[in-house]
């Protein structure tokens, strides 16, 4: 996990509170020093870290426990929402608008990651259904054009790009007209090792030209305290509207980069977690500091449900396909199998009986290439949720989508596939257990389909 030690400290503070008899004036002052200590050895800065543990004491010297909560619980509360807000509060996980095509200009200093950001971008939006493009404006740095390029082919999206132009500008113009043609514009440019006049001239040329909806500053983790001063003094000159922080996964000190940004007003959207395409998440404060603390949050609290579904064994896909139970995971875990095996008329054809019963037709077509867009999706939905699709209406449809960056069109397609599978499940039943367990045997031996969590001997 990204900032591991500043996770561990943190959590060692909070098992202390729930280790500890009573709440008290003296408990309190511990536990703000305890967390003093763990954000500045990330190189949070002083004045940021002496502010944030004001609030918590404050609250945690004031404040009731609300009902139902018992007084440890409250403080671990306290602190949950106060990091929560230092690192950038409410704000919502970044989704595209709906407007074609929407561009995204990145820009930073030298070797802060922004080709490879520019990359992985691209794919993360790929992935979701998006008709991407990337350009490359950079022409300081020979090697760029190609670095993109390679990431583009990898990314499977289309590349624009001069090799060997000398103005940013021109490169644009010369592509501009074809843009109309995507959903999504992503924008390399050059850096420098400062942000000297020369750059500043150029990004504030080339600024006007694009004209881009976002203007995404990319930097390094292990700039640490100076990432204030440099967010600024793009922002003047660019006028930034969000942060994307990476390497870090190479650094403990990275809570110096992510705060110092936050409090200049661009928001930070994505971190990036490593070198490869997939290594970009998108940031989410609460999710972010849920998962340093461990605790409670919806993405935390998934991880955990689906760690219990793991392991809970004994309701195996089998069993529930034969008490009619059947949720969103399964749905998910079925299709993943069948990926492997083929699509569902070859299993109804290993059912005895199984050929005589009606199959809407539709509920029969293969979903290739939507597992990944579902997994997203998925990874958005509480734990009720998965269990109980059926709850998944109005402003929760928005929440996952949003959550997810994944269309609300392809979220109502995975709960009409989950009905349709439903539906030829319930036809299934009337087979009975024993019919079930030959078409496992027939299937190949013990452990039935691979990936379909069945097991005849229950
Ligand atoms: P640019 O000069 O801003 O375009 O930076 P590049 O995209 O060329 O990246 C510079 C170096 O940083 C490359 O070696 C990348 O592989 C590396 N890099 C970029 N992002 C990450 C990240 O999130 N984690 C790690 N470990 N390395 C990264
Ligand atoms: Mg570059």
């Amino acid at each position: 996990m990204v900032l591991d030690k500043l996770g561990n400290s943190l959590r060692n503070t909070l098992a202390k509170i729930t280790r500890s008899l009573f709440i008290d004036e003296k408990l309190i002052n511990e536990l703000v020093k305890d967390i003093q200590r763990s954000l500045l050895q990330a190189d949070v800065s002083v004045r940021l870290v002496l502010e944030v543990t004001k609030k918590i004491k404050e609250r945690a010297l004031k404040e009731k426990a609300l009902k139902g909560l018992d007084q440890k619980e409250h403080l671990i509360t306290i602190v949950y929402e106060e990091l929560t807000a230092f690192l950038g509060g409410m704000n919502e996980p970044f989704v595209i608008p709906k407007k074609k095509p929407f561009i995204i200009m990145l820009v930073g200093l030298f070797g802060n990651g922004k080709t490879t950001t520019a990359g992985k971008l691209a794919n993360y939006y790929k992935k979701r259904g998006s008709k991407v493009a990337v350009i490359q404006t950079d022409t300081w740095r020979p090697a760029a054009y190609h670095q993109l390029k390679t990431l583009a082919t990898q990314a499977n999206v289309d590349f624009f790009g001069k090799e060997k132009a000398k103005d940013p500008s021109s490169i644009y113009q010369e592509f501009q007209q074809q843009f109309t043609n995507y959903d999504l514009i992503i924008v390399d440019t050059a850096g420098r090792d400062a942000l000297s006049e020369e750059l500043i001239t150029e990004l504030a040329t080339l600024n006007d030209k694009v004209n881009a909806d976002e203007r995404w500053l990319v930097m390094s983790a292990d700039v640490g305290q100076t990432a204030q001063q440099q967010a600024q003094q793009f922002h003047d000159t660019a006028n930034v509207t969000g942060v994307i922080i990476t390497k870090l996964d190479g650094t403990a000190k990275g809570g110096g980069a992510l705060t110092a940004c936050s409090v200049t007003g661009a928001p930070v959207r994505f971190i990036g977690v490593g070198e490869k395409i997939d290594d970009l998440e998108l940031f989410n404060p609460k999710g972010f500091v849920g998962q340093l603390l461990g605790m409670g949050d919806l993405e935390a609290l998934l991880d955990k449900a689906q760690a219990a579904i793991s392991e809970e064994e004994a309701q195996d896909l089998g069993k529930k396909l034969l008490k009619g139970e059947f949720s969103l995971i399964d749905l998910y875990e079925q299709m993943q199998a069948m990926k492997k095996m083929g699509p569902i008329t070859k299993i109804a054809e290993m059912i005895p009986g199984f050929n005589n019963i009606k199959i809407p037709k539709e509920a029969l077509q293969h979903q290739e290439g939507k597992l990944e867009l579902w997994r997203h999706l998925m990874d958005s939905m509480t734990k009720k949720e998965l269990e109980e699709p059926d709850l998944i209406k109005g402003t929760r449809i928005e929440r996952i989508s949003k959550g997810s960056g994944v269309p609300a069109s392809e979220l109502r397609g995975l709960l009409k596939q989950y009905k349709q599978s439903k539906k030829i499940l319930k036809l299934m039943k009337g087979g009975s257990e024993q019919d079930m367990q030959k078409m496992m045997r027939r299937m190949g031996g013990r452990g039935g389909i691979p990936g379909l969590k069945f097991s005849p001997q229950h």
